[in-house]
């Protein structure tokens, strides 16, 4: 399905063409999370590029060859676990995008899903489609709600939002965290890491929503897809020129006091 009205206007120039496939949008879309769907068409469109959307869902056929993006959003325990029975069906072309190098971007359950297994807040393990190594263990009567901060050292860049999931993910030797927590509790509270770096997949327990709040993110997601497809040499608009409006860090940085016990 097709979102008509994310379609790119018609009466512009593109040079490039991108498609993105919204894993499951019609039951993973909690939180904002449709914000980082806006957020990549509005770099795309700066960068030149005609953006398609598509929720691609339960029954529907993924084409990895089709899709140069996907984004997987975050959802309640229950939408995930009729996510989980739908996802073997759509393991191979889903493998075969990573190993391509194609782009995701994995939200919260999208994360939990692309991993081993996800142990749901009642404790029922729900498995996860396993083409990535992490795997989610559960917490007793608690959440991880808050504003988080992080740094990710190999871009030298920083990442703002805001995480709610009762989910403790661990990475697996391969993967790299998304970045080092500086605020907040990321994957699990105890070993500092949050979200995950592993080839083109970009998971994370922000929302936010992610690319919205973090512009650096959503142009090195748009411009790797756009090499990807087009080539490493290609010309594209520098982030200042497009996006590069700075935003004081007093104002990102706004570590909420409160603190949420349920
Ligand atoms: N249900 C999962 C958890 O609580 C994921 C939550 C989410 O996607 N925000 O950990």
């Amino acid at each position: 399905m097709t979102y008509t009205s994310l379609k790119s206007p018609d009466n512009r120039n593109y040079q490039y063409e991108l498609n993105v496939a919204h894993l499951y949008g019609n039951l993973l879309n909690t939180y904002g999370d449709n914000g980082n769907i806006l957020m990549m068409k509005y770099v795309g469109e700066k960068l030149g590029v005609n953006m398609t959307f598509d929720i691609v869902s339960v029954g529907d056929d993924f084409d990895d060859s089709y899709y140069d993006m996907i984004f997987f959003g975050g959802g309640q325990d229950y939408e995930q676990s009729i996510v989980a029975k739908d996802l073997p069906s759509k393991r191979l072309p889903i493998d075969r995008f990573i190993q391509n190098d194609k782009v995701i971007l994995a939200i919260c359950g999208g994360f939990q899903l692309l991993g081993q297994y996800y142990i749901q807040a009642n404790g029922v393990r729900i498995e996860g489609i396993g083409v990535m190594g992490h795997y989610t263990l559960n917490q007793e009567d608690n959440r991880f709600i808050g504003d988080i901060k992080i740094h990710n050292e190999e871009f030298n860049e920083t990442y703002y939002g805001f995480e709610n999931h009762q989910g403790r993910t661990f990475l697996s030797e391969d993967e790299k965290p998304l970045g080092k927590v500086v605020y907040g509790n990321g994957n699990n509270k105890e070993d500092g890491t949050e979200g995950v770096h592993y080839r083109n997949v970009y998971g994370s327990y922000f929302h936010g929503p992610i690319l919205s709040r973090n512009a650096n993110l959503a142009y090195r997601l748009v411009t790797t897809a756009l090499k990807n497809k087009y080539g490493q040499d290609i010309q594209l608009a520098a982030y200042q020129d497009i996006l590069g409006q700075e935003v004081a860090e007093e104002f990102n940085d706004v570590k909420s006091k409160a603190e949420f016990n349920h």
